[in-house]
C-alpha cells in the first residue's frame, strides 16, 4: 500500500458498504478504509435470505461477499457490530455508539434501511418476524417446520418470496395483502393475476384487500391475526413483509438534504460535497423513471456502491442506471427492467399462463420498461432494446416468432 494519508469511512457494511470498500482499493487508494458495520456479519448479499438461505439449501456464510480475510488482505479496517452513533460534519468525524470518534477526510453513507414494522397492537409479540438480515433468516428459517402454520403479511416481493419458500418447506401458507392486487405498486394486473395463481396453485392462500388489526397470543401457543374484516387466523409464525424504512437518520440529524432517504445527485454526491450515499438508503434522480427515488435492489446496491467510492477519489462518475430486479417465486423467475409506467402501452409476448412471457411497456415506439417470466434471454435483449431506444413495431414484440434479436 502507498502512503495516502487520507481516510475513507464507509457507514455501513452491507453490500453497497462491501463494495466500496473494495472498489477503493480495486481503483489504488492507498490510504486508511474504514468500514463499520452495526452487524456481526461481514458484507453480504441479501437475496439468498428469502430463498436458498430461508430454505435451508444453503448455508448463510454463501451470501458472504467479502469475509475477515480478504477485508484484512485489502487492508480494510472492518469494524463489526459497531453502530454509528452521529456525525458531526463541523469536526469531520464520525462518533460510535461506544463514545469513540474517527476522524474522515471522505465518508459514504451506506447504511440501507429495516424492515417497516406493522403499527397494530402485537406486531413486536414473539413469533412476529421480520427478514431483513441473516440472523432474521436462520430465526424464522428454523420456525418455517413442516405443517407450521405461516401467515405472511404483505403481498409483495418479500412477502411472496417469504411463501413460496415456506410451501417448499411444507409449511401452511396465508398471504394477508392490504391492497386489491399483489405487487400493486410495481406490476400490471395481468401480473398480478399471474402470481396470485402461481401462489393458489401451490396451496397458498392469498386474501387481497385484507388489512390487520392486531395479533395477539393463544393461550395454548401460537399467534392469532385479526383481520379488519372480522375474521381470524390462528398461526404459529407471523411474517411482516411491508416495505423498508431508509436508515437515513444519521443523515438527517447532520443536517444533510434527505427526502425519504438520503438526496444525492449523478456523482452519488449528498449536499455535504465530502459525504457520499449508496444502496438502498441513497434517493438519486433516474432518468429512465423520469423522477427521484430509491432504488431497492442488488444492482443498485453493487453498482452505487462503486460508483461512490469511485466519486469519493476524485474520479469522473455519471450513476444513472437502467433499474433491474429479480424474484424467484416457485419454479418462476421474474424480472424488470426500467420502471413500468402506468400510462405507457403494454403489448405482452407469450402466455403468462404458460409460465414465460415478457411484458413490454411502449412509450410511442419505444419500449420504456419490460418485465418477464421464464424469460431471461428475451429480457436480455429488451434491455438492449430500452438502452438504445430503437423503435420496434408492436407486432414484432408481440410474436414470439419473431427474434428479439433480430431487432
Ligand atoms: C430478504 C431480501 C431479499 C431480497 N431479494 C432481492 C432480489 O431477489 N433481487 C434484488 O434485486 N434485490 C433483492 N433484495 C434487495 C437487496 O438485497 C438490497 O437492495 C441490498 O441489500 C441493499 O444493500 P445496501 O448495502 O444498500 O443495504 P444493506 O444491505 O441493508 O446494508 C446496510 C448495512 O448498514 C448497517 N447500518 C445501518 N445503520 C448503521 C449505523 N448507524 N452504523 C453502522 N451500521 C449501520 C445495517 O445494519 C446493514 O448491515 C432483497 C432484500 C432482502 C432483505
Amino acid at each position: 500500500m502507498s502512503t495516502d494519508p487520507r481516510t475513507i469511512v464507509i457507514v455501513g457494511a452491507g453490500q453497497a458498504g462491501g463494495w466500496a470498500a473494495r472498489t477503493l482499493r480495486s481503483e489504488g487508494f492507498g490510504g486508511r478504509v474504514v468500514l463499520i458495520g452495526d452487524e456481526a456479519h461481514p458484507p453480504y448479499e441479501r437475496p439468498p435470505l428469502s430463498k436458498a438461505v430461508l430454505a435451508g439449501e444453503a448455508a448463510p456464510e454463501s451470501a458472504h461477499l467479502l469475509d475477515a480475510a480478504t477485508l484484512a488482505t485489502l487492508s480494510v479496517e472492518w469494524l463489526a457490530s459497531a453502530r454509528v452513533a452521529r456525525l458531526d460534519r463541523a469536526a469531520r468525524q464520525i462518533e460510535l455508539a461506544d463514545g469513540s470518534t474517527i476522524a474522515y477526510d471522505k465518508l459514504i453513507l451506506c447504511t440501507g434501511g429495516r424492515a417497516r414494522m406493522l403499527d397494530v397492537p402485537g406486531a413486536d409479540l414473539p413469533g412476529v418476524h421480520t427478514l431483513r438480515t441473516i440472523d432474521d433468516a436462520q430465526r424464522l428459517g428454523s420456525a418455517l417446520r413442516p405443517g407450521a402454520r405461516v401467515a405472511v403479511v404483505g403481498g409483495g416481493w418479500i412477502g411472496l418470496e417469504v411463501a413460496a419458500t415456506a410451501r417448499k418447506r411444507g409449511a401452511e401458507v396465508t398471504v394477508i395483502e392490504a391492497m386489491r392486487r399483489l405487487c400493486e405498486r410495481s406490476i400490471p394486473a395481468a401480473l398480478s393475476e399471474h402470481l396470485l395463481a402461481l401462489h393458489a396453485a401451490r396451496g397458498t392462500e392469498v386474501l387481497l384487500d385484507t388489512g390487520v388489526a392486531g395479533i395477539s397470543a393463544i393461550a395454548s401457543g401460537g399467534l392469532r391475526v385479526a383481520l379488519a374484516n372480522g375474521r381470524e387466523i390462528d398461526c404459529d409464525v407471523a411474517v411482516v413483509g411491508i416495505g423498508l424504512v431508509p436508515n437515513d437518520e444519521l443523515a438527517r440529524a447532520a443536517g444533510l438534504a434527505c427526502e425519504g432517504g438520503v438526496l444525492v445527485d449523478a456523482q452519488c454526491r449528498t449536499s455535504d460535497p465530502d459525504i457520499f450515499a449508496a444502496g438502498d438508503v441513497a434517493v438519486a434522480r433516474n432518468g429512465w423513471a423520469g423522477r427521484s427515488m430509491r432504488l431497492e435492489s442488488w444492482q443498485n446496491a453493487q453498482e452505487q456502491g462503486i460508483a461512490a467510492a469511485k466519486s469519493a477519489l476524485g474520479h469522473a462518475v455519471h450513476y444513472d442506471p437502467l433499474p433491474w430486479f429479480w424474484s424467484d417465486q416457485h419454479d418462476t423467475n421474474l424480472q424488470i427492467y426500467g420502471v413500468p409506467q402506468p400510462s405507457h402501452q403494454v403489448v405482452v409476448r407469450g402466455d403468462p399462463a404458460s409460465g414465460s412471457f415478457v411484458f413490454f411497456y411502449l412509450d410511442g415506439q419505444c419500449v420504456t420498461a419490460a418485465l418477464g417470466g421464464n424469460a431471461a434471454r428475451d429480457l436480455r435483449f429488451a434491455r438492449r432494446l430500452i438502452e438504445q431506444r430503437k423503435p420496434v413495431r408492436r407486432q414484432d414484440l408481440a410474436d414470439p416468432a419473431v427474434s428479439l434479436a433480430r431487432l
